[in-house]
């Protein structure tokens, strides 16, 4: 007998939104973003199955990177923060990676350098993200410096990050725009500033690259708001366990840590072999939907490391071993993050090792 935990993985669902991506940004290359594991999936899997679909992909790191071409991956993979020491730009020479360069020191690293063969570098903007980047009035200089440096294979991309992109209200990400416009006018530099939100509600914002992350895990970055690209999108993971113990509670009776659901009338409680040390959020609140045989219950009580409880009193019989969904097909991972007060990128890239990841689709 086994835990029935599982994040089961629908790759053709990865290969159906990067499909999407592509229709909506046809003029775009496409950088598939697969740091931290492509967020939780298993980077591996799905950089060798997003390889075939995208024209580069993205990491995070060194680690992040090493680890894929370990793996066999021959994409070309950008490290979306540079480098954080000079020496690591013979290993990514040497592993065929692309750099970012965010800065005056990765900058005079890359001139001093040493390398068997020139980097392809893509020129971090800071337009109002305020976290890398260089200022606008400096990139066409920059542009050029690297543009002219032995160690770097022409011109660099010129690459920008939004801070607010997922607000469609917000007239930041349009005064983001503009200042990248303007630094990039006359530059012969190909550009890059779209990521999920971007790609799916700015179309102005495509340019050269899209770089699309959080969309092809197959959930909205704009989190429950309905937006009609994201509306399209297929969950790749759907995290799975199954009811291991049922119980009446009468009225007035507590269930869970701290006592902090009482029932309010008979109910029936079912018990899910799931919780925080299996990726389940501790802070979920009383209320967030549970799938339970395909029908939403609620879960009531707290969250506890291996298990959770769920009022199922209005969905008709359950028995043990029957199948729940915690998130993924049938329940978008918003309705769990927005009520644990975070967001999905957070609960899916959170994880553990301890749920076993399994392609259920190819
Ligand atoms: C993580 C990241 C992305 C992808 O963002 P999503 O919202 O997941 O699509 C794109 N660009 C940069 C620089 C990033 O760090």
């Amino acid at each position: 007998m086994m835990r029935p935990n599982q994040a089961r993985l629908d790759l053709s669902a990865a290969r159906h939104n990067i499909a999407l991506a592509r229709e909506l940004a046809p003029a775009s290359k496409v950088m598939a973003v697969v740091k931290a594991n492509a967020y939780g999936h298993g980077a591996v899997t799905m950089a060798r199955t997003l390889e075939p679909h995208a024209d580069a992909l993205a990491v995070a790191c060194m680690e992040e990177a090493l680890e894929l071409r370990e793996a066999g991956i021959g994409a070309p993979i950008l490290l979306l923060e540079g480098v954080f020491e000079p020496d690591e730009l013979a290993v990514a020479a040497k592993a065929g990676l692309w750099i970012t360069i965010d800065n005056d020191t990765q900058l005079a690293w890359l001139e001093a350098a040493r390398l068997a063969r020139p980097l392809q570098c893509w020129l971090k903007v800071d337009t109002g993200m305020h976290r890398l980047g260089v200022a606008p009035a400096r990139a066409a200089e920059l542009c050029q410096r690297i543009a002219a440096c032995r160690n770097s294979l022409g011109p660099p991309v010129l690459i920008t990050h939004f801070a607010c992109a997922d607000e469609l209200e917000n007239d930041a990400t349009r005064r983001q725009i503009a200042l990248f416009e303007d630094c990039g006018a006359g530059l012969a530099a190909p550009r890059s500033a779209a990521n999920s939100p971007a790609v799916l509600a700015w179309p102005e914002a495509h340019y050269d690259w899209i770089r699309p992350g959080y969309m092809l895990w197959g959930h909205s970055p704009f989190g429950t708001r309905p937006q009609p690209n994201a509306d399209r999108l297929r969950p790749v993971m759907t995290l799975c366990s199954a009811v291991i113990s049922v119980r009446e509670v009468a009225a007035g009776e507590a269930v869970g840590y701290g006592a902090s659901w009482v029932a309010k009338r008979p109910s029936r409680i079912a018990t899910v072999t799931v919780g925080y040390g299996d990726g389940y959020p501790r802070t979920a609140a009383s209320g967030t939907p549970v799938l339970v045989n395909g029908q939403r219950a609620a879960l009531a009580g707290r969250v506890s490391m291996d298990m959770i409880t769920v009022d199922v009193t209005d969905i008709g019989p359950v028995r043990l071993g029957d199948p729940v969904v915690l998130w993924g097909e049938g329940l978008p991972v918003a309705e769990v993050a927005e009520p644990a007060k975070t967001i999905g990128y957070e609960l899916l890239t959170r994880m553990p090792m301890r749920t076993p990841r399994v392609v259920a689709r190819d």
